[in-house]
């Protein structure tokens, strides 16, 4: 820490992302990212001309990616909102919702970054526990006052709430912004664009990184009610308007075109979870049911770091949370191809053969 740096930043913990080790290669399972590449259309549109352009600045306002999001989710552009990755979203809310008189509540076991926002911005909040099962029981969100964020399916987890069940939470928090994060949502889960209609505390955050294989874009967007988009575009404003730089904008209009190439490749990793989980299983593992394109998962026999630190050293990486300490027994397992999974159970085969863990 430098002498100069504001007092207010000092105790701030950032966020940990996803090792990316250089020293070798491996079978990333580690970052929910897909194994699949984006789309031809995405392949064809970042062409040299496309590069060339680079010179110029991008559309601060994303009229084409708005317009082409509006059409594919049935809302009017005022209803849609772009940026720099789901993330800067996720900032930005916090920036601009959370200091609310009473404390945002989330779930204490979700996507960590948002108690990094909440502290970034001096937002107070209560992390409320899943129930025994790892699911959120609605009742614990409800009249809860300041706002309400929840990613579903859940992150760590990948345990989804009905869409039901979201909206007895927006419609008893009507005086409350509810941020639902609805990052992995196309992998088998109902989304809750449909309620942003009917209920002007809604704002649903989706991402290009995880179903539409463009992590490395960075492209988040989120839908809502126009005066909820319109105090998010304020702050992106009054910070960086070229935010999403000319080839992700040209890379996202193309995907949206794609729509069937993605939708396909959500069900190959459908799949692949569906035999994924029931390989662990027969393995002695306990898996949550999940709606995302990961596993949280724990053996009968193998501590947790213990097969984390396994999979490393053979060149396969996971996840591996030490905090909350409920899930420090689990590893979290992204889907990837049929065959790195098939690599990964061989290595767990090995591994509980009794090989040195
Ligand atoms: N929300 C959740 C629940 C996530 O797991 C992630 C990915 N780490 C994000 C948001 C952020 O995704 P991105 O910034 O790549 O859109």
């Amino acid at each position: 820490m430098s002498r100069f740096l504001c007092a207010r930043f000092a105790a701030l913990s950032p966020y940990v992302p996803g090792e990316q080790p250089r020293d070798k290669t491996y079978i990333k399972l580690n970052t929910n990212e897909s194994p699949y590449p984006p789309s031809p259309g995405v392949c064809a549109a970042i062409d040299r001309t496309a590069v060339e352009q680079l010179r110029l600045y991008p559309d601060p306002d994303c009229r084409e990616l708005i317009d082409a999001l509006a059409g594919r989710y049935a809302v009017q552009p005022e209803n849609v909102f772009v940026s720099n990755g789901s993330d800067d979203i996720l900032n930005f809310a916090f920036m601009a919702f959370g200091g609310h008189d009473r404390p945002a509540v989330f779930p204490d076991i979700t996507y960590g970054f948002y108690a990094v926002y909440a502290n970034l911005h001096g937002v107070p909040y209560t992390r409320l526990p899943l129930q025994a099962d790892f699911s959120i029981a609605p009742a614990d969100y409800f009249d809860a006052g300041g706002m309400v964020v929840l990613a579903n399916p859940n992150a760590q987890t990948g345990v989804a709430l009905s869409v039901d069940a979201i909206e007895e939470i927006v419609r008893r928090n009507r005086d409350a912004p509810v941020i639902v994060d609805e990052a992995y949502v196309d992998f088998g889960c109902d989304s809750c664009v449909p309620l942003t209609r009917r209920y002007d505390n809604l704002l649903v955050v989706q991402t290009f990184s995880k179903s539409r294989n463009l992590a490395g874009a960075r492209l988040g967007f989120a839908i809502g009610s126009p005066d909820l988009i319109a105090d998010l575009n304020k702050l992106k404003y009054a910070t960086n308007p070229y935010a999403i730089n000319r080839l992700t904008q040209l890379g996202g209009i193309a995907a949206l075109r794609d729509d069937a190439y993605y939708a396909s490749r959500c069900r190959a990793i459908m799949e692949t979870r569906a035999y994924t989980a029931a390989a662990l299983q027969e393995r002695g593992f306990t898996v949550l049911p999940s709606a995302a394109n990961f596993l949280l998962a724990k053996s009968d026999r193998i501590p947790g770091t213990a097969l984390y630190r396994f999979l490393k050293a053979n060149g396969v990486l996971v996840r591996h949370f030490d905090d909350p300490a409920r899930i420090a027994a689990y590893n979290r397992i992204t889907i990837g191809t049929m065959q790195q999974i098939q690599s990964m159970l061989a290595l767990i085969d090995t591994a509980l053969k009794g090989a040195d863990v």
